[in-house]
């Protein structure tokens, strides 16, 4: 069985980035914007500074007070879209109820929408033209490459369809020639699907959604789930899932670190543009 490090492959991944930035004298500026101070967010946006900044990143944190309007949103965005120093806007969710994420993040224009949430860039996975494809998805095609693993005629279960992971994820996966099923809350018996899969990606959010008797022998497991149990990080599957993988991303260490990551690569991609 293989753990499949995303930590280790950041870590090549943000040399390059950075040699590259170096070489083409790109010069990258990225905004983020962050409504009141979710604790979770915090974490995720001194990650997002940090290692855009180590790479030659100029990275800046905009924080309005929890009680801002949806109005005052909507305007910061605006002028971010026009200003030539801003090279890329990412919208930190979660927003507070007041203010509706999806409507305010698609008015972050094509051309510095980092996360690939905008209608055109989501819709270009859907028509197999692929423009910034969201960090998550994108992080996980990279450790399939890093890792050699050949999607083409394999069968992929995805659990999960949001937005941001598991509807793009899918299309970015028949892209690839893949035979896809998605899953979700009202999937019945998810486990007729799950064993079948050479490749089952969880994007719930629920500790040990995925267990042993679910998964084939050798099967690739793909966990995007985030939970907190007694104060410890840990994904989807079971632990003891693990004894039957072929491959598997652990949580902490797998996907996440990678999605830091695809930030610097569509900015690159972006700012290349
Ligand atoms: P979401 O809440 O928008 O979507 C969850 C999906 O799970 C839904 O589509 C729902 O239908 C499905 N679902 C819920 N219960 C289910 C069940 N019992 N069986 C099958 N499907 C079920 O979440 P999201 O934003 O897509 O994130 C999913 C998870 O991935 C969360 O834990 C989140 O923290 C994590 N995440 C991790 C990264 C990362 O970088 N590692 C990035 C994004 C999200």
């Amino acid at each position: 069985m293989i753990i499949i490090s995303g930590t280790e492959t950041r870590k090549k991944l943000l040399e390059d980035y950075k040699k590259t930035i170096e070489k083409e004298n790109l010069d990258i500026g990225l905004s983020i914007i962050q409504v009141g101070d979710n604790p979770s967010s915090n974490t995720y946006i001194r990650n997002k500074l940090k290692y855009t900044t180590e790479v030659g990143i100029k990275s800046e944190l905009i924080k309005l007070d929890e009680d801002v309007s949806e109005e005052k949103v909507i305007k910061l965005i605006k002028k971010l879209n026009k200003d030539p120093k801003v090279t890329g806007i990412i919208l930190q969710s979660p927003l507070p109820a007041h203010i509706d994420f999806t409507k305010c993040a698609r008015l972050i224009s094509d051309e510095k929408d980092v996360d690939g949430f905008s209608e055109e860039n989501l819709f270009s996975i859907r028509d197999n033209n692929e423009k910034i494809i969201p960090c998550t998805v994108k992080g996980i095609l990279r450790l399939f490459e890093a890792y050699d693993i050949n999607l083409e005629g394999k069968n992929v279960v995805v659990i999960g369809r949001s937005n941001i992971v598991g509807r793009p994820l899918a299309d970015a996966l028949i892209n690839r020639n893949a035979t896809v099923t998605l899953c979700h809350s009202k999937t019945k018996d998810m486990k007729e699907h799950t064993k079948r899969a050479d490749i089952v990606v969880s994007a719930v959010g629920k500790p040990k959604l995925i267990t042993k008797g679910m998964v084939k022998k050798d099967f690739i497991g793909i966990d995007v789930g985030i939970n907190v149990v007694n104060g410890k990080l840990v994904g989807d599957f079971a632990k003891n899932t693990y004894e039957k993988a072929s491959f598997i991303t652990p949580v902490p260490g797998g996907v996440g670190p990678m999605t830091v990551a695809m930030i610097i690569d569509n900015l690159i991609e972006l700012k290349r543009k």
